[in-house]
């Protein structure tokens, strides 16, 4: 009778016990960026390879990228799961307000002293627990952090081409044989389009169509990479972006916006990073802060905020390196400080919650979920679930797993152990008998 019961009580167990934490193969990890990718660029172009990834894999519907939403701020969020006003890499271009040095994009990103303010991206925080990592073109890879560089560094040349095909797949080869023959466990992979074709085109344009039709055969190559690699069973591969893309309105249309129709910049301003999309910063010279500020107010299709003022979700408040007013145009309308010199035909940068910057989330592979649409996310929740899947132990960081891990595998299961415990019992009850 009692190991009968035993049986019962070990049937039970088994039934309602949490999988084990059998020390489950660690798989390894490809984050892919294609930059300035709008979640919905593929719905009106034929992407068979996206469609099939959504059949194999998971999607989510959108996700939201930071403010502000643009490539260097919110590619170092996806890297560190931290907001901008706490990682500090605020802007494309590295400036000090005081000196008024102003760097541009590319030539930051060697530059240490812009990105590494505290919070450790995943490459590092993974190598310190033992993993191999590499950053191929991704924004933030080339600088060190703590003295630390990333195990292995591929920067962009400053004339780097950003759409050639057959590049994107020599770099994808190259990618496979770090993960198949050098033993790489995370490799982060950037491409700079289709940002550059939705600013120099608009999205609306037919060769922003081609690009995206040029993305699907480039995942179609990886997918077959993969096989071919044999990392099917072994590679988890993550596709997203850092923001949308919207179609930037001009005269007649619009009355575009110069922001020195309403204040004298050279007068009230120390500092200005304007003519540069969706939004803008300023440092009023001493004494001037108010003036700024209400003759700003007065222009239209323009929000402008004292930064303490900043809404709690733009989390921006606490940061140090922003100046003290910023700016952000209405949707598709430039920041213009003294004449339109500006020539881009779309452009990103404006508020987080309109669906024009909402960007792309893919994954597949071992550890996800098939045929899975997921509700929308921040992207900051990518973080934790690039360490859950590297199983290593995430530095501190803004994210909720509870955001992302709804799209692995997994979840109350029989296991392994109660089952075998049953049979050793029944033998050990025949035995007995
Ligand atoms: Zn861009």
């Amino acid at each position: 009778m009692r190991f009968e019961l035993l049986l019962v009580v070990t049937a039970v167990i088994s039934i309602t016990a949490k999988p084990q934490s059998k020390a489950a193969q660690r798989n390894k990890l490809l984050l892919i960026s294609f930059d300035g990718f709008r979640w919905d660029y593929d719905q009106d172009v034929d992407t068979p390879n996206l469609d099939q990834l959504v059949l194999d894999g998971v999607k989510a519907k959108y996700i939201t990228p930071p403010m502000l939403t643009m490539t260097s701020p919110s590619h170092f969020t996806t890297i560190t799961g931290r907001w901008v006003e706490d990682h500090e890499v605020v802007h494309n271009m590295m400036f000090d307000t005081k000196t008024n040095l102003k760097v541009p994009h590319k030539k930051t990103l060697t530059r240490s002293e812009w990105w590494d303010n505290g919070p450790l991206p995943l490459w590092i925080t993974a190598q310190n627990q033992g993993l191999k990592t590499a950053s191929f073109f991704f924004p933030g890879g080339g600088a060190n952090y703590s003295g630390q560089a990333v195990n292995r560094v591929l920067l962009e040349d400053f004339n780097h081409p950003d759409d050639n095909e057959t590049e994107w797949r020599e770099n994808i080869d190259k990618v496979m044989s770090w993960f198949s023959e050098e033993d790489f466990h995370l490799v982060t992979l950037y491409y700079g389009e289709p940002d550059n074709v939705g600013h120099a085109k608009g999205p609306d344009h037919p060769d922003r169509k081609k690009i995206i039709m040029q993305i699907d055969r480039t995942i179609g190559y990886l997918r077959e990479a993969i096989v071919r690699h044999q990392l099917t069973d072994t590679l988890n591969v993550i596709i997203t972006s850092d923001h949308g893309m919207t179609t930037v309105k001009k005269r007649p249309q619009v009355d575009e916006i110069i922001l020195n129709k309403y204040l004298n910049l050279l007068k009230l301003a120390s500092f200005e990073i304007l003519d540069y999309g969706g939004f803008g910063i300023l440092t009023p010279r001493p004494g001037k802060e108010q003036e700024v500020f209400d003759a700003l107010s007065k222009a239209p299709n323009l929000t402008v905020w004292k930064k303490e003022e900043f809404p709690e979700s733009f989390h921006l408040a606490k940061s140090k390196r922003l100046p003290p007013i910023v700016v952000v145009a209405d949707l598709g309308f430039n920041l213009n400080s003294r004449f339109i010199v500006y020539v881009n035909k779309g452009d990103h940068g404006y508020h987080s919650g309109e669906m024009d910057m909402k960007t792309i989330f893919r994954a597949f592979g071992p550890d996800f979920k098939k045929n899975f649409i997921s509700d929308p996310f921040d992207s900051i929740h990518i973080y934790p679930l690039m360490c859950k899947l590297l199983q290593i132990e995430p530095a501190p960081h803004n994210g909720s797993l509870s955001a992302t891990e709804n799209l692995l595998n997994g979840g109350p299961q029989m296991t392994c152990l109660p089952v075998s415990l049953l049979l050793v019992l029944l033998l050990l009850r025949f035995t007995l008998l």
